[in-house]
């Protein structure tokens, strides 16, 4: 098994990182920064963010496992101090994982005949800072509103409890297989009117912005941004590819949601 470490430059993370190293050295692991099987990311959420882009055009084959060195996350299943029963786990994986959804974004700019088609783990947004975005907003094909406000994010189960959830959104399950789309300020008064609640979209619609046309607006897919350029039209839909973890124990989602957001002692 062919394993790559991806860490972030925090102390503690570099110290378990150099740790973890000596560990699969000495238990005979290979080390495979470029085509790894299984991909142990060191950090926060964040970093697991980070090493999913970098390894995107090999999810079919990479497994992902991922450490946290600071608060529980959500996509980090291992603490810093349970190194050891982790590379036993490795040591005994008969490649067992679990597959969650990402979002397919394809962006047609108004000075190119091809699409550029990106990937989100967490979620994609459309923002204008500068002044109001106005965007017609089409849902499975059908023209459902015209948006005005600052933005809209669609986001993934997975996603859910990260931006998304800032917005108002709801929690979702990652069993389920749905995109969530949220609203980022919107103007709703006796003139404007947009449906000022998440929608939770079914698997096979998607969903596309047909902005009007400005060359300020900026899209962002989980980390990353771009802008700058006049957009004429973005679709986003479930994408055919998922992530997949390397699951060597069970945790519970809501358990998680509980830890992350509520905390013991205020759920009695
Ligand atoms: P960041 O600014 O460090 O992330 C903001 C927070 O979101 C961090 O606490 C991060 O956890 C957490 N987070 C990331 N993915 C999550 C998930 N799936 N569920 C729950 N929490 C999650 O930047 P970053 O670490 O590079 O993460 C980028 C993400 O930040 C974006 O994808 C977006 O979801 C989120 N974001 C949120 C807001 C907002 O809530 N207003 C605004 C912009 C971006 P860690 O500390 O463990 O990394
Ligand atoms: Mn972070």
């Amino acid at each position: 098994m062919k394993i790559a470490i991806f860490t972030n430059d925090g102390r503690q993370s570099l110290k378990v990182t150099q740790k973890l190293q000596k560990k699969f050295e000495d238990t005979h692991f290979v080390m495979d920064e470029k085509n790894p099987d299984i991909v142990v990311t060191i950090g926060g959420d964040g970093t697991l963010l980070a090493a999913f882009h970098k390894y995107e055009n090999i999810l079919g084959t990479v497994r992902f496992v991922a450490v946290h060195t600071g608060h529980l996350g959500f996509y980090t299943d291992w603490r810093d101090d349970e190194i050891d029963d982790l590379v036993i786990s490795l040591q005994s994986d008969n490649g067992q994982s679990v597959s969650y959804p990402l979002l397919d974004i394809r962006v047609k700019y108004e000075d190119d005949q091809r699409p550029v088609n990106l990937l989100a783990l967490n979620e994609a947004t459309l923002k204008r800072n500068s002044a109001t975005m106005v965007t017609d907003v089409f849902v499975g094909g059908d023209l459902f509103e015209k948006f005005r406000g600052d933005g809209l994010c669609i986001s993934t189960p997975t996603g859910s409890t990260a931006y998304n959830k800032s917005l108002g959104g709801a929690v979702i399950h990652p069993n389920l297989k749905v995109l969530q789309m949220t609203e980022i300020s919107s103007i709703n008064n006796r003139v404007f009117r947009t449906l000022s609640s998440p929608m939770i979209i079914a698997p096979n619609d998607w969903v596309t912005l047909v902005p009007a046309s400005e060359c300020d607006y900026i899209l962002t897919v989980d980390q990353d941004s771009f802008h700058g350029r006049r957009i004429e039209q973005i679709r986003f839909k479930i994408s055919n590819k998922s992530i997949q973890f390397a699951k060597y124990r069970h945790m519970q989602f809501w358990q998680r949601v509980q830890d992350a957001f509520i905390g013991a002692e205020y759920a009695n």
